[in-house]
């Protein structure tokens, strides 16, 4: 399995785009998250729009969705496409109905169906998206109250998506799965939202040495060098895992 991300920024980052990735495996292109920035990301790679096999989201946030409109009506019109749409059972009335469908319903009865073929998830149960590619949706806390989800690929790998510090579950991931984990950083505390540079900093160091660091905000250069045996992701850089 490979991956690329799109961008490794924060939600308002401006000199990285958001964070989103694309997981390549067996010739299957899977867009984790497709943020305000995606289709500009995608621009910006010279990667086509309509090499994306299949989409994933993990929570609502703009920096998560707010690519979904533009990729959904270019797939439609431009190239008569109708990519597979994976969404946490739990997201799919509200990524709908108050994130998608002000802006994608031209006419009456219009759905998500009508963009997308659409794969709900249920969290917890790891699920064959295609060969060579199991995902299994974990729930971990974000907002307070609000809906997200971490990612466990392949049994070996651990992408965080958007979460609060959670020590337990990432030293479980590293010790018991051996994953390699993608963690998002705040790197000025309080975290509050997100996992803080210095909460990642009190993981023992054979957990810190499987971590890359992402969704950083645009000083990210002033950190490097101190974040102990973690090391930050690299944007539009691929991957092998
Ligand atoms: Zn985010
Ligand atoms: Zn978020």
């Amino acid at each position: 399995m490979d991956i690329l991300m799109l961008g490794t920024g924060s939600a308002w980052a401006k000199n990285y785009y958001n964070n989103n990735a694309l997981l390549f495996a067996n010739e299957f292109t899977l867009m984790i998250d497709c943020g305000i920035t995606a289709p500009a990301a995608l621009h910006a790679l010279g990667k086509p729009i309509d090499e994306i096999d299949a989409l994933l989201v993990t929570h609502i946030h703009g920096d998560h969705v707010g690519g979904l409109e533009e990729i959904a009506f270019r797939m439609r019109f431009e190239f008569r496409k109708k990519p597979i749409l994976f969404v946490p059972a739990k997201l799919l009335e509200p990524l709908w109905e108050h994130t998608l469908k002000g802006g994608l319903q031209q006419w009456e009865h219009e759905t998500l169906e009508d963009f997308f073929q659409v794969k709900p998830l249920e969290e917890g149960k790891a699920l064959e998206l295609h060969p060579g590619l199991r995902v299994e949706l974990i729930r971990t806390e974000h907002i307070p109250g609000k809906i997200s989800y971490s990612l466990l690929v392949n049994d070996s790998f651990f992408y965080s998506s958007d979460m609060q510090f959670a020590p337990e579950l990432v030293t479980r991931m590293v010790r018991e799965k051996g994953c390699t984990v993608f963690h998002d950083c705040q790197l000025k505390p309080p975290g509050i939202v997100h996992a803080a540079l210095d909460e990642l900093l009190t993981l023992p160091e054979d957990v810190q040495e499987r971590i890359y660091l992402m969704h950083y905000p645009d000083n990210k250069d002033e950190f490097v060098g101190r974040t102990g045996k973690m090391q930050f992701v690299e944007q539009h850089r691929r991957y092998r895992f």
